[in-house]
């Protein structure tokens, strides 16, 4: 089945009532605010379902999605315009369903009577961290416990959930990170996204990051603990749709992008160490199933992967390829594609000489 078509609406800081430590949503707010009335937010809402509709082509599902901020802590009757005016094209058929991202602690039973009946499907939470002192650290002004009630309310009223987490939060570590994803694991939200913690111009961080008080993970150690929390979430049957932030034009900008493990294709690389973890498992276990071969004689080994995961087997620049000829100096390997397979698979076996 194709992706949906996501049509996004930026609602920058709006309904929060905190300010996290790593939060630059109030500098792009105001720079939003002061470009645009806020009584135009309805026009512009029509005008970007407008333009999306366009590039629908044979998507079968179409989606809105208010992100951002925090949706649900916008006043009442910004809640209600916003999703009003997305109700003629869900009355046609054009939108099947409307999701949002917004903080644990604004789910309410009133909050989603309310939004229920104009078609809100999806509620992602930003969760962050399970750890209440990390929480307490990142200024998020939030419990874990509200996120349990949360997603324990949320799916007894029916929506589906979703959960974002970060890595390498002030206070956090890798025993942390992973005690984290088990604890969302155990709460079963639909979906998840990960994301590392970088240092953004006009958040609370740059601050700490300059005076040494808060140093960001390296991007091999984010590489690693994401990896680690992917595993656990995919283990536990959640679909994990998004690992690091989409690449923008400020990320490219060193006076905004200040600190932290960013990479433009993160998730790529996540799932790369996964792949290469994976064969180097299959690989010892061929190898050690071929008993009567001499482990120092040469060897080809054939790793077979879905066309899709070919790049995810090579890694970022050819890196798994390089790591495998340094890892395993007497196997020549030959890749094959094979579109029966399983995206997240790979198959190894040795070929006799
Ligand atoms: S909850 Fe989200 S929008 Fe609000 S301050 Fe924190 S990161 Fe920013």
């Amino acid at each position: 089945m194709s992706q949906p078509l996501v049509i996004p609406f930026f609602i920058p800081h709006q309904g929060c009532p905190h300010l996290c430590i790593f939060c630059n949503q109030r500098l792009i707010a105001k720079q939003t605010l002061e470009t645009q009335n806020l009584s135009s937010e309805v026009a512009r809402l029509s005008d970007i379902i407008q333009t999306y509709l366009q590039f629908k082509k044979n998507r079968s599902r179409v989606e809105l999605a208010f992100f951002g901020g925090n949706f649900l802590g916008l006043e009442i009757n910004r809640i209600r315009s916003l999703l009003e005016t997305a109700q003629p094209w869900i009355r046609q058929g054009e939108i099947h369903s409307i999701r949002c991202s917004t903080r644990p602690d604004t789910i309410t039973p009133q909050i989603l009577d309310l939004t229920r009946p104009f078609g809100l499907e999806t509620v992602e939470l930003g969760v962050q961290s399970m750890n209440d002192h990390v929480l307490s650290l990142a200024q998020r002004g939030h419990t874990s416990e509200d996120t349990c009630n949360a997603l324990a309310l949320l799916k007894a009223n029916g929506f589906k959930t979703g959960a974002q987490v970060m890595i390498g939060l002030p206070g956090d570590n890798e025993v942390g990170a992973v005690r984290t994803a088990q604890k969302v694991a155990e709460l079963k939200p639909d979906l998840a996204r990960i994301y590392p913690l970088l240092v953004l111009q006009g958040s609370k961080l740059v601050q700490w990051f300059r005076t040494g008080q808060y140093v960001p993970l390296s991007l091999d150690e984010a590489v690693d603990q994401t990896k680690k929390v992917v595993t656990i979430f995919k283990n536990a049957k959640i679909s994990v749709a998004r690992i690091g932030l989409q690449a923008t034009q400020m990320m490219d900008d060193p006076e905004q992008m200040i600190g932290g493990p960013w990479h433009p294709a993160f998730g790529h690389l996540v799932l790369s160490a996964l792949m290469f973890d994976q064969v180097c498992e299959k690989i010892n276990t061929a190898l050690i199933k071929q008993e009567g071969l001499n482990q120092r004689n040469k060897k080809t080994i054939v790793l077979q992967v879905h066309p899709r995961s070919l790049s995810r087997l090579q890694g970022n620049r050819k890196s798994n390829i390089t790591r495998l000829a340094q890892t395993y100096p007497e196997v020549s390997f030959v890749i094959e594609r094979v579109d029966a397979m399983d995206i997240d698979q790979v198959h190894a076996y040795i070929v006799r000489p």
